[in-house]
């Protein structure tokens, strides 16, 4: 389980998290809702282990190790996975040949052997047709030339493979229309499992009407302000962020 207590964090002079406290047990979906700006982005570039974000004080564990003290790619082998609000493009590098090394990459940390072609070729057929990313857009590069929605099918095909078991998603709702949104969420919900924690960050509710969420926090000016049940994402949806200072629109 992730377990977070009183997380300060800032770029420079400018401290975004301002006493976070939240715990996601295993098993379960979080989903963190929030104004513009409220600090979504930075509480999931933090837990990445983003470069230039610098914790001053509180703790994130995740069962039982601390998170913060890891390179980021230790934290990949840990099982943290983050699903970017704004996934990049890797010209020049070929979206299978990413996705393996990927694998690899988390395998070797755990020391584990690499996978076989034939396997991570098997696997890679199972998972990529549901999500509806096709033979092409394996061969190019990494996201180039994807459409907003093809980006975000990507970064689930990314999380199917390589099975994390803290799954971090940043508005990967964002620019989808509803089909789009509806392969996303399934792709998510295909994940949900006893032994792993989920955290969806989304501005809007629709996209919790496809992942039910066991708790929704509303997240302001860098803290957690409000928790309660998948209920409280409808009743944000009524009232907007109004009462965050800003319109949900
Ligand atoms: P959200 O994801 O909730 O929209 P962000 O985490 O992206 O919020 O941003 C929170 C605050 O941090 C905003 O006020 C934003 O302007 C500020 N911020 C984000 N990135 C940087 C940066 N690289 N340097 C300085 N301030 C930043
Ligand atoms: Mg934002
Ligand atoms: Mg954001």
């Amino acid at each position: 389980m992730l377990e977070i207590k009183n997380l300060h964090a800032r770029i420079g002079d400018n401290e975004i998290l301002k006493g976070l406290t939240l715990t996601v047990p295993a098993g379960e979906v979080h989903a963190i809702m929030g104004p513009n700006g409220s600090g979504k982005s930075t509480l999931s570039y933090v837990l990445s282990g983003k470069p230039d974000y610098e914790v001053t004080e509180g703790t994130a564990t995740f069962n039982g190790q601390d998170i913060l003290s890891l390179a980021p790619e230790e934290r990949a082998a840990a099982g943290v996975f983050l699903a970017f609000q704004y996934p990049i493009e890797i010209p020049g590098v070929a979206n299978m040949q990413f996705l393996r090394a990927a694998m690899n990459a988390q395998k070797k940390a755990r020391g584990e052997e690499e996978i076989s072609t034939p396997d991570f070729l098997k696997l890679v057929r199972a998972k990529a047709p549901d999500l509806g990313i096709t033979q092409d857009m394996l061969r190019r590069g990494v996201n180039v030339g994807f459409s907003g929605g093809e980006k975000k099918r990507n970064e689930i095909l990314q999380m199917a493979l390589l099975e994390p078991k803290l799954c971090i998603l940043d508005e990967t709702d964002s620019g989808l229309d509803i089909d789009a949104l509806k392969v996303v969420a399934q792709g998510v919900n295909a994940l949900r499992s006893p032994d792993r924690a989920m955290l969806v960050i989304t501005h809007y509710q629709r996209l919790l009407d496809h992942i039910v969420p066991d708790v929704v926090h509303v997240m302001h000016k860098g803290r957690i302000v409000r928790s309660g049940g998948a209920e409280l994402a409808l009743e944000l949806e009524e009232s907007g962020y109004a009462a965050y200072g800003q319109d949900a629109a």
